[in-house]
């Protein structure tokens, strides 16, 4: 098996919740479970809803919690050349394009197909310029979805299917604002970063088959995924800053790390924190052996 390379990659949007945390100790966790190395990305590229400081006190809240990376982390705000070449490649094989919509056109044209918008879901992309601007300014670049069902094996959920064509359409790369779309950034530094294993939370499993179409596209291999559970909020939410998540206490960083570790099935420990990790990388219940 390659040498394991796992990461956790938080978007510094505000401090670590009780929610982020699980996916930063699971992703820990199976890095030590499996001998590999452990990175942290800032996944900074939507400017406008990252808070300054935020990245500092992410870092210090892993370093509370005894998660510290095993090489100097990264901020993707940074890597804006990286995307452009990965864009370059995609619009030169044609497997990119301009597009001039807006949200507004997206949903006549969508309304005009007799698709009307699902209440809470994306409108998936209706293709308006595949064929070309036809006059209009461009405001994004598209990935040029290839028909089909794209499916994966989650090491948690198990196999996995979404026919992405159709159910999201030809999605953004980079966005008419000029920011890089999440789901370009994340692809490419995965694999500059040589990521083996990406373990996150499952509020993120369906992006992974964009993801994987986006990996095809650049000829880049795919990394096995392990989408852990969620934290939910008293309204059956995902718990997030906006239903009223507080930012972990760390005045008692085993506390919180117990109860990460129970979301995660494994026992809770009364003993130090660093005999705590130890203990849990032994019961990590998701180790996967060479080959599978
Ligand atoms: N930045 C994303 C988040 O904070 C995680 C993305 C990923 O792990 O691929 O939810």
């Amino acid at each position: 098996m390659t040498a394991y390379r796992g990461r956790f990659a938080p978007s510094p949007t505000g401090p670590l919740h009780a929610g982020s945390l699980v996916a930063a100790l699971a992703s820990w966790l199976d890095a030590r479970a499996h001998g590999g190395r452990w990175l942290v990305r800032m996944e900074d590229v939507d400017t406008p809803r990252c808070i300054p400081g935020a990245d500092t006190t992410i870092l210090a809240q892993l370093a509370a919690c005894h998660l510290l990376p095993d090489e100097p982390p990264q901020w993707q705000s940074k890597r804006g050349a990286l995307y452009q070449a990965a864009l370059g490649r995609l619009v030169r094989t044609r497997k990119a394009y301009p597009c001039a919509c807006s949200r507004k056109d997206i949903e006549d044209a969508l309304a005009a197909q007799g698709r009307p918008r699902v209440r809470g879901q994306e409108a998936p992309y209706p293709g308006t310029c595949r064929s070309g601007l036809h006059g209009r300014p461009a405001r994004a670049w598209r990935l040029r979805v290839p028909e089909g069902v794209v499916r994966w094996t989650d090491r948690r959920l198990g196999p996995q299917q979404q026919d992405v064509a159709t159910e999201v359409g030809d999605f953004v790369l980079r966005r008419a604002d000029g920011l890089w779309a999440y789901q370009l950034a994340v692809v490419v530094d995965d694999a500059d970063e040589g990521i083996t294993h990406v373990v996150r939370g499952e509020d993120l499993a369906d992006n992974t088959p964009r993801q994987l179409v986006l990996q095809r596209a650049l000829g880049l291999g795919a990394p096995a995924y392990l989408h852990t559970p969620l934290v939910l909020a008293a309204d059956g939410e995902k718990l997030s800053k906006q239903n009223g998540a507080m930012p972990l206490d760390l005045r008692d960083p085993l506390a919180a790390m117990n109860a990460a570790a129970a979301v995660l099935g494994l026992p809770g420990q009364a003993t130090s924190l660093p005999d705590a990790l130890a203990a849990w990388v032994r019961h990590w219940p998701f180790l996967q052996s060479p080959g599978d």
